[in-house]
């Protein structure tokens, strides 16, 4: 049996699902709700937090935002209250016994559409130093990870969801496991080819990830909250001597692509928001331990002095710019040019690198070939190098997927295939040299006998 939270009864906003997929993975975007919402005349022109969470289905996601849609309504204006901009409102939590209204949430096994939500209604905070207004997004994501939604449909959500947000919530349940890991790493490498056009090369391609454990089993090793989540993150990231090169590069990758990377370790929350299939979400059926973590992790995630905005090459962005992006990210990701995501993330690092070697070695026989007037070896060999080296230098700054081990390799491969080219171009000259010359000699006889 499933039941039903009544989101729909909330006083001012609705979940609106921006982003689902239909049939034939097919992605239907909901244009006119992404415009109604960024091109609102008090959001078009405002930097914008966008404020995103992502995982499992069935592990609390939505009844966790639910709690922050209550920290933002009492906390910020909203464009639909049109409420002054309260001061820091502690009491945020509401009455005990108050149902959770929100982003649907259910216990029950049903599965919801593949798809993202955002919710309707977008909050406002005046930053104290500056006077400056700036727009506070929230979005869920559903279906994913199911038995129903494909790998490859996991991969874009993820990726999607990762591109479009400034911070992003990773809710895991228990621990953190190596196959979450590289699905992790995957499902981003996707995303930051998706976005190659749009981040500096040196600049890491996302923002801030934050892993929730939910139902941490073990306090007595990592106590909860976020200094024991870093400790436990700390150790899960370790990168070890004896360890596969495969598990090293899931390291290696989330420190140089997310600019910061943060983990939070949660309590059980008891049996009633566990177990009981008519719980509500009332406050005063949670456990005390939960209750006290929620508060804290809320308050650092949506604190005025901790938003984090939206940035795109170190820049800012604002309301119709974010939806800008939004909208080019998800037709990019229903078109055919950008590859299936494949069960392994390493055959789409070599097809991306292969295309950029042929790219490379183009411009080399464009170079080289452009001399080809001048065939004597000494100068054969001269253009060369001068292509080589000019190569190498487009081949170091084109962006690339993967890591710097990734780039040594494929470096080599280029490398080689230059020599190669050049082997044949020298034979080729070589021979004709040889043919002239003998022509050449051929000629003067015949004159001579003349
Ligand atoms: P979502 O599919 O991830 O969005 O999950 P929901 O928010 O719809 O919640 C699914 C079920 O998990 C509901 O019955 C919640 O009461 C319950 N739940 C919420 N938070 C937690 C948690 O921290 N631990 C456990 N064990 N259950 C939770
Ligand atoms: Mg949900």
């Amino acid at each position: 049996m499933t039941t039903t939270n009544q989101s729909h009864s909330h006083p001012f906003g609705k979940p609106v699902n921006i982003l689902k997929f239909g049939e034939g993975n097919r992605i239907i975007v909901d244009k006119e709700a992404l415009e109604k919402s960024f091109l609102h005349p008090d959001v078009k022109n405002r930097k914008i937090v966008v404020f995103s969470i992502i995982g499992a289905f069935r592990r609390g996601k939505s009844f966790f935002l639910d709690y922050c849609l209550r920290f933002l309504y009492a906390n910020y204006s909203s464009i639909e209250s049109r409420k002054n901009d309260p001061q820091f409102n502690k009491d945020w939590i509401g009455l005990p016994e108050e149902p959770l209204k929100g982003f649907t949430w259910r216990s029950g096994t049903k599965r919801d559409t593949t798809g993202i939500i955002m919710w309707s209604d977008i909050f406002l905070h005046t930053v104290k130093t500056t006077g400056e207004k700036i727009a506070i997004t929230i979005m869920d994501t559903q279906g994913l990870f199911d038995n129903e939604t494909s790998p490859a449909d996991n991969s874009r959500i993820f990726a999607l969801g990762t591109l479009i947000s400034s911070v992003q919530v990773l809710n895991l349940v228990g621990i953190i496991q190596e196959d979450q890991l590289q699905y992790l790493q995957f499902a981003t490498e996707f995303a930051k080819f998706a976005a190659q056009d749009n981040q500096g090369s040196s600049g890491k391609p996302f923002q801030n990830l934050l892993f929730l454990i939910r139902d941490w089993g073990n306090p007595d090793e990592y106590e909860f909250g976020t200094e024991g989540g870093a400790q436990y993150l700390k150790e899960v990231l370790k990168i070890k001597a004896d360890q596969k090169p495969e598990l090293k590069s899931v390291r290696q990758f989330i420190s140089v692509s997310f600019d910061e990377y943060s983990c939070c370790l949660m309590p059980y929350p008891g049996k009633h928001v566990a177990r009981k299939k008519d719980y509500d979400g009332q406050w005063k059926l949670m456990d005390e331990e939960f209750k006290d973590e929620l508060v804290v992790i809320i308050e650092k995630l949506l604190k005025p002095e901790n938003l984090i905005l939206k940035k795109i090459n170190s820049k800012d962005l604002k309301g119709f710019e974010v939806k800008e992006y939004i909208q080019s990210y998800f037709t990019l990701f229903q078109s055919d040019t950008l590859p299936q995501a494949q069960s392994i993330y390493e055959s789409t690092i070599d097809k991306q690198m292969n295309i950029l070697i042929s790219k490379c070695l183009e411009s080399y026989k464009l170079n080289a070939l452009k001399n080809q007037d001048l065939l004597e070896e000494n100068n054969l060999h001269i253009f060369h190098e001068m292509s080589k080296s000019k190569t190498l230098i487009m081949f170091s700054e084109e962006k690339k997927m993967g890591n710097a081990e990734h780039a040594r390799k494929y470096k080599m491969k280029l490398e080689a295939e230059m020599e190669k080219s050049y082997n044949e171009w020298k034979d080729r000259s070589l021979k004709s040299i040889q043919q002239l010359k003998e022509e050449k000699k051929k000629t003067e006889e015949a004159m001579k006998e003349k």
